[in-house]
Order: C-alpha cells, then sequence, then structure tokens
C-alpha cells in the first residue's frame, strides 16, 4: 500500500500533513528509526490534542476568553495570587473539589472562573460555563417535562462546571431544590466553580429558604477553596481612567481652600 493511502487509513490526518517536514527534518537531525517513529507520533498525537482542546473550548461555551495572564493582581490586593497559581495547577479538578469567587460586581469573579476553565480545557479536562439563569432554564424545563434524571446526568458530566452570578436573582423553591439536586449530584464527583456577589450568610435569602441554602453550602464547601475578593471594581476604574467618573470613594477628593 502507499503511504499515503495507509496514512489515510489509520486517521493519521496531522502526520499527512506535516510529513514532508517530518522526513525533512528527520533527515537533517539524522535521526535513526525509533527516533524518527517518535517524532512522527508526536506529531500525530500533538495536532490531536491541539484538535480536541479547540473543541473542548467550543464546548466549553464560556460568553468571553480570558486568561490568568490577562489578570492584574497588582489591582485586588486582598487576593492571594499563590492560592490562585495553586488552583491554576488543578490539582482541586483532580480531587474534585470546588472554588467559590466572592465579591461585589467588576472585580473579575467571571475573569476569574473563566481562565480556571480554560486551564482546564488545556489541560484536558471538560468544562461548560453557565450562568445561574442558563442553569435554572434548563433544569427547570427538564423537570417540567419529566426529562430531569437525564439532565442532570449531563450537567454531571463537565469535569469542571462553571455556574456565574448566584445571588443576582432569588430562586423560587423549585428552583432552589432542582440547585441542590445538582450539586448533591456533583458532590465528591466533579468540580463546581460558583461565582456570588452574595456573602454566604445572605445565601438563605437568594435560595428562599435557609435550611436549603444550608444543605447546599454544607456540601458545596466540604471540599473547596474560597476566593473572597473584597477590592474595587475594575470596570469602573476603565471608566474613571477614560475620565467618565471622578476618583474612588475610598479616597475623596482633598478639600479646596475656602475662595478669598
Ligand atoms: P465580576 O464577574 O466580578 O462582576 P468581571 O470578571 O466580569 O467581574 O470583570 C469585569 C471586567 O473587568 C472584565 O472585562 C474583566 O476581564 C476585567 N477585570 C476585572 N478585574 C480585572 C483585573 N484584576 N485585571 C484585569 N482585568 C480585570
Ligand atoms: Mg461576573
Amino acid at each position: 500500500m502507499e503511504l499515503d493511502h495507509l496514512l489515510e487509513k489509520l486517521k493519521l490526518d496531522h502526520l499527512e500533513h506535516q510529513l514532508d517536514a517530518v522526513c525533512e527534518q528527520a533527515s537533517q537531525r539524522q535521526l535513526d528509526y525509533k527516533d524518527f517513529l517518535v517524532q512522527a507520533l508526536q506529531t500525530e498525537w500533538q495536532g490531536r490534542f491541539q484538535r480536541n482542546t479547540e473543541a473542548r473550548l467550543k464546548l466549553a461555551r464560556f460568553p468571553w476568553i480570558k486568561t490568568l495572564d490577562q489578570f492584574e493582581f497588582d489591582f485586588q490586593p486582598s487576593l492571594d495570587r499563590k492560592q490562585v497559581r495553586e488552583l491554576a495547577g488543578m490539582s482541586f479538578v483532580e480531587r474534585a473539589h470546588n472554588v467559590i469567587l466572592l465579591g461585589p460586581p467588576g472585580v473579575g469573579k467571571t475573569h476569574l472562573a473563566i481562565a480556571l476553565g480554560v486551564k482546564a480545557v488545556e489541560a484536558g479536562y471538560s468544562v461548560l460555563f453557565l450562568t445561574l439563569e442558563q442553569l435554572m432554564t434548563r433544569l427547570v424545563k427538564a423537570f417540567n417535562e419529566n426529562r430531569l434524571e437525564r439532565t442532570l446526568q449531563q450537567l454531571s458530566y463537565p469535569k469542571v462546571l462553571i455556574i456565574d452570578e448566584i445571588g443576582y436573582l432569588p430562586l423560587s423553591n423549585t428552583e432552589a431544590s432542582l440547585f441542590f439536586r445538582l450539586v448533591a449530584r456533583r458532590y465528591e464527583r466533579a468540580s463546581l466553580i460558583i461565582t456570588s456577589n452574595k456573602s454566604f450568610l445572605d445565601w438563605g435569602e437568594v435560595f428562599n429558604d435557609p435550611v436549603l441554602a444550608t444543605a447546599v453550602l454544607d456540601r458545596l464547601l466540604h471540599y473547596s477553596t474560597t476566593l473572597n475578593i473584597k477590592g474595587e471594581s475594575y470596570r469602573l476604574k476603565e471608566k474613571r481612567k477614560a475620565g467618565l467618573l471622578g476618583r474612588p470613594l475610598a479616597s475623596p477628593e482633598p478639600e479646596l481652600p475656602a475662595p478669598a
């Protein structure tokens, strides 16, 4: 059989495309048979991994892509960068632990959740990003159509599930209990990354039920890292820079001397 045909039959697409370059490099570097084989298979493997990563990145449905490199830690001194770096090492995903990002609007919770999600994709894990609203629409619809079990199963599949913006919308009783079922289903099996503008003390209100909120927090926090970001909104900083707003409230304008 011809080489082209063999590569096609074996579905070694990436090697097929780069064959000339791989062979040329092998002859330049005078590789022996074994090293050449390693080189050729590595080319195929890298191509496949790249394609796989791109596919998983699409499946993750991030609203936008942000990375940790793009995060200015200097702007957020309350955030422990060592802790974030450790999370970026992905051992939390390996152990099915959770990450909870708390803080007021604009401090970078979604940015960090996405950045950790991107890291997880690059490390070979499946990831899914949903706002709480999207999640609830999906769960309530499944519940009403009598196929909740299948949807819970699907939502348990990604190794990392990001649920963004808990706390902006209060949940109905049905929604709160559906949320609890999801958390209980993933507990100790796969990681959740959750962002919220509300402190844990206020989750009773968000869930419309303090007992259920406690049950959710109990499972969520058992194996987890919480990052509590206390700083100023980055969005406002950008506006301030553009001269659209005054100075931050925390550092008031110096008093002007009284006119003579
Ligand atoms: P939150 O989810 O806390 O409301 P976001 O993550 O949506 O905030 O951040 C708002 C915008 O500001 C985003 O475009 C984000 O990339 C950017 N941003 C926030 N904090 C930082 C930071 N420390 N460094 C760089 N960009 C940041
Ligand atoms: Mg956000």
